[in-house]
C-alpha cells in the first residue's frame, strides 16, 4: 500500500495503519447467529488468551465499542458496590478511570505521580498497608498520554502482597509488551482490537479471571457494559448479546493471524522498538527533543517537545507533514507543549524514514528552525 494524503500512514496510537489483509477481511456479510460466526467468536477468544500466555481459570470477553467502553465495563463489572478502587495515575487514561468510577457510583481514591514519571511502587505498598477499604487497584500498563511504561509486575507484586485485587488497562501495550499470566496476578485486564493487535477500531475485550467473573453477577451498574452477563451469554450459545461488529470481528482475526505469522507479540516488539529507535535518531538529528527520558520510554509512541522558534504552530505542521501522505498526534501532556508520533501499526523502518523526510520537508516548508531546541 502506497500512502496519500487521503490515506496517509497513521503514526498514531489508533486508529492505526492496517495490512491489506486486514482490511479484505471486511468484504463479506455474517449473520451474527450463522455458525461460522460463531466459531470466529470463538476463535478470537481463544487467540487472545494465547497471547496471555494460555491461562487457566481465565477467559476473553470481546465487547462492542472502543477501549473506554471496555475500562468502564471492567470498573463496572468487578468493584463491588461497596467496594474501593484506588486509581494510579500518571496521564490522561489514569484520570480517565477515576472519571468513570465518579459516574457509576464507585467509591475512588488516587494516587497521583507526575506525567513524566513511572507510577510510584512504594507509594502504592504504603497506602494499601494504610487503607484497608480499598478492595480494587487500577493500573494503566502504559500510558498513552506521554508514551511512559509503568513497571506492571511490582505493582501486580504489590497489590497481590496486600491482598486486593488488580484491574489493567493494557490497550496500547497489549499484543506488543509482555502480559503474561504466569508472572503477573490480575483478576481483569482490558485492552482493544485497533492498537498493538493491529485491527480495525470498533471491539474491545477484557481477560478476566472466571471466578471474578462468576463472583461479579448483577454487580454491574450497566445492562450493556456487563462483562459477567457477556461472558455468561458466550458460555450459553455463543452468542453474543447484542448486534455484534461483524466486520470488525472478522478483521480482528486475521489481525491475529497476522501477529502469529509475525513472530507473536516479541517479535512485534522488536519492530516497534526498531521503528521507535529510527524515529527518535532522526528527529534528534533533526533538533527535536524527546520529553522523557530513554529509561522511561516505550517504543509505542514518542512525545517530542514543541520547537520554541514562533512560527511553530502544531495545526499548520500536522498539515504540512499530512500533505505528505504521514498523519501524527497531538500532545496530551499538560507539563509541557509537545506532539505524538506513533510507532506502532503495519509500518515498519522504510515508513518511519519516510515520515522523517516528510518532517523534514514540512519544516522546510514552513521555515521552521528547529536547531535551536535542544539546546536550552
Ligand atoms: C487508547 C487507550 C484507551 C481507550 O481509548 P478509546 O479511545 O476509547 O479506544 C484507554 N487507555 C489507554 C491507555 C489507551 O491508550
Amino acid at each position: 500500500m502506497k500512502n496519500t494524503p487521503t490515506t496517509p500512514y497513521l503514526l498514531t496510537p489508533g486508529p492505526l495503519t492496517t495490512t491489506p489483509e486486514t482490511r479484505a477481511a471486511m468484504d463479506r456479510d455474517w449473520g451474527s447467529r450463522d455458525h461460522d460466526f460463531i466459531a470466529l467468536t470463538q476463535r478470537v477468544r481463544d487467540k487472545l488468551l494465547d497471547i496471555a500466555g494460555k491461562p487457566p481459570g481465565y477467559s476473553a470477553v470481546p465487547l462492542q465499542g472502543s477501549g473506554t467502553f471496555a475500562v468502564e465495563a471492567m470498573i463496572g463489572t468487578f468493584v463491588p458496590k461497596d467496594g474501593k478502587l484506588l486509581v494510579l495515575i500518571n496521564g490522561a487514561y489514569g484520570r480517565r478511570m477515576v472519571a468513570i468510577a465518579k459516574q457509576i457510583g464507585r467509591t475512588v481514591e488516587k494516587l497521583e505521580c507526575l506525567e513524566t514519571e513511572p507510577m510510584d511502587v512504594d507509594a502504592l505498598d504504603r497506602l494499601l498497608a494504610s487503607d484497608k477499604a480499598i478492595t480494587h487497584v487500577a493500573a494503566v500498563h502504559l500510558e498513552t498520554t506521554t508514551g511512559i511504561l509503568n513497571p506492571l509486575t511490582e505493582i501486580a507484586a504489590t497489590t497481590r502482597k496486600h491482598g486486593r485485587a488488580l484491574l489493567v488497562d493494557s490497550m496500547s501495550a497489549f499484543g506488543a509488551l509482555p502480559v503474561d499470566t504466569s508472572s503477573l496476578d490480575f483478576e481483569a485486564l482490558a485492552a482493544s482490537s485497533n492498537k498493538c493487535i493491529e485491527g480495525v477500531p470498533g471491539l474491545g475485550f477484557v481477560i478476566a479471571k472466571d471466578t471474578s467473573l462468576q463472583n461479579a453477577a448483577g454487580n454491574a451498574h450497566s445492562l450493556s457494559l456487563d462483562l459477567a452477563a457477556q461472558w455468561a451469554g458466550f458460555n450459553k450459545n455463543g452468542q453474543w448479546r447484542f448486534t455484534p461488529p461483524t466486520h470488525v470481528l472478522a478483521a480482528f482475526d486475521k489481525a491475529l493471524d497476522g501477529l502469529r505469522a509475525e513472530g507473536g507479540p516479541t517479535a512485534r516488539l522488536k519492530r516497534y522498538q526498531n521503528n521507535h529507535d529510527v524515529l527518535v535518531g532522526g528527529m534528534r538529528a533533526m533538533g527535536f527533543e524527546t520529553l522523557l527520558s530513554d529509561n522511561l520510554r516505550s517504543p509505542v509512541i514518542v512525545t517530542f517537545k514543541e520547537p520554541t522558534d514562533p512560527k511553530y504552530n502544531f495545526n499548520e505542521f500536522y498539515d504540512a507533514v499530512h500533505r505528505r501522505g504521514f498523519a501524527l498526534y497531538p500532545g496530551k501532556v499538560t507539563e509541557a507543549e509537545s506532539f505524538r508520533i506513533g510507532c506502532i501499526g503495519a509500518l515498519g523502518e522504510a515508513e518511519m524514514l519516510g515520515a522523517l523526510d516528510a518532517i523534514k520537508d514540512a519544516m522546510a516548508e514552513l521555515g521552521i528552525n528547529i536547531t535551536k531546541q535542544g539546546q536550552g
